[in-house]
């Protein structure tokens, strides 16, 4: 029998992450400060964050270190298997190959963790005792909670209301792993405080969410906080699920055609393709492919110009695809992919051309995900199956076409707590929204001004 699965061993974790920004063919547009609209000073940022991960998030050097101690922690999980989805293709009847790259292993079960035990390690090395920040469905707070409990940091999420009491399951995670997870908006914050006044039965959202993080960490000295997605350094951490992956299609003897991940905030696909990306600008990598949902499609229909990191307008702008700060998605299964904006410089790299984005309606990824699941027999994430998506549509082009690709995709994420969003499915209650594109010109009314020169 023939080897499907691609393992490495603790060795073969990357000892450097790789920075994009030493080969891009421009600098992305700096960050700008929310109320002035300059670019941002690095003493913007130390109130809320290490030197270290400041130092990273505008550095141009190509490789940056990663600590032993990050290493040791990584490894608990790491390298995540590359496999050969060989079950799917027959079922495809694809003369394609199709890989995944694994990223569900980790302890929390996504590719967060990546860079959650790196933050969390920057921070500790700062003296830093405490860690604020915010979740919505819950994925990125499990995630910090596991990394903070690694290194005895102090852990408080500040979690959506409605996801608070949806998903009690990753609320049980954080406490597992010794963090305070409250109910957003709190009784915590001054935020909080003044909206709970106003409105006691708001169901809450990510944009106060992370005004009550943010709060929390600027008004306390031994606080900092900590982003799960869009930012520099946090594409620089997951930039070791690609680099594992050469090594991987190296052992399978293979050469990627086409490179595939869902698209949130940008991290797990920049993980996987920024490592490919020179290459691509070189005019002889592999396609690259976002896969973004329907219902909230930044890169496809999204404008490139500055906006706010979040939704209220405190958080700094940056420079990147947005459907407008403002923007609502409607309910969507897939949580992880309803951020408004995008990570910079996947932004950069679709403005010039080096990436595809597609947008699919939540039934057509659910029908891939079940279709991965009765196959392969994992459950993914409701995000990765946007991902498991354009993967079998390119098979199913492959088909027919009659040509012999190669197809990996990242698996960024496992769907055991999603079983609520499965069950709608299987019982044929999901709806897909056409999005007005009212809704999206109303929202890209409303961007800020940046000054940059
Ligand atoms: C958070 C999440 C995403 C989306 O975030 P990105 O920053 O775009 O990677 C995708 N998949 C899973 C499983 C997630 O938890």
């Amino acid at each position: 029998m023939q080897d499907h699965r691609f393992i490495l061993s603790s060795q073969d974790i990357p000892h450097a992450w790789y920075n994009i920004a030493a080969d891009l063919p421009e600098l992305v547009p700096p960050h700008c400060h929310p109320a002035t609209g300059k670019p941002l000073t690095p003493d913007d940022m130390k109130p809320i964050f290490p030197d270290s991960l400041i130092e990273q998030e505008v550095s141009t050097e190509r490789w940056i270190e990663i600590p032993d101690e990050v290493r040791e922690k990584l490894a608990i999980w790491r390298p995540a298997p590359l496999i050969r989805a060989v079950n799917l293709e027959k079922h495809l009847k694809t003369p394609a190959r199709i890989y995944y790259k694994n990223e569900g292993v980790s302890p929390a079960g996504s590719h967060k963790p990546n860079t959650a035990v790196a933050q969390a390690y920057y921070n500790k090395q700062a003296g830093i005792r405490r860690i604020a920040t915010e979740t919505g469905a819950g994925q990125w707070g499990s995630s910090l909670a596991f990394a903070c409990d690694l290194f005895g940091i102090e852990c408080k999420v500040y979690m959506v209301k409605v996801s608070y009491h949806q998903k009690p399951y990753r609320r049980s995670l954080m406490q597992l792993w010794n963090a305070t997870c409250v109910a957003s908006p709190s009784q915590d914050t001054n935020v909080g405080r003044q909206i709970l006044a106003k409105d006691p039965d708001t169901t809450g959202s990510l944009g106060i969410a992370i005004s009550e993080a943010v709060e929390d960490a600027a008004s306390h000295d031994d606080t900092n906080y900590a982003l799960g997605s869009v930012l520099n350094h946090v594409c620089l951490h997951q930039t070791i699920i690609g680099l594992e992956l050469k090594k991987q299609l190296a052992l399978a003897e293979e050469e990627v055609d086409i490179l595939i991940g869902c698209a949130g905030g940008g991290s797990n696909l920049a993980g996987i393709v920024f490592p490919y990306v020179k290459d691509v600008l070189d005019g002889r990598g592999p396609k690259l492919i976002a896969s973004e949902p329907s219902a909230c499609p930044t890169l496809t229909r999204g404008k490139y110009a500055y906006d706010f990191g979040d939704s209220v307008g405190m958080a700094p702008m940056a420079c990147m695809y947005t459907l407008g700060h403002s923007f609502v998605p409607s309910g969507i299964h897939a949580g992880g992919l309803r951020y408004h904006g995008m990570a910079p410089t996947l932004s950069l790299l679709h403005k010039l051309g080096a990436m595809e984005a597609r947008s699919y309606h939540q039934n057509a990824a659910f029908e891939a995900g079940v279709m991965f699941a009765r196959t392969e027999g994992i459950c993914p994430a409701p995000e990765t199956n946007h991902a498991i998506r354009a993967a079998i549509d390119e098979a199913l082009k492959c088909k027919e076409t009659g040509e012999e690709k190669c197809i990996v995709f990242n698996f960024s994420g496992h769907g055991h707590f999603d079983l609520y969003s499965y069950d709608k499915y299987l019982a044929g209650e999901l709806e897909d929204y056409d999005l007005p594109q009212g809704n999206i010109d109303k929202a890209l009314g409303e961007l800020p001004v940046a000054h940059v020169d």
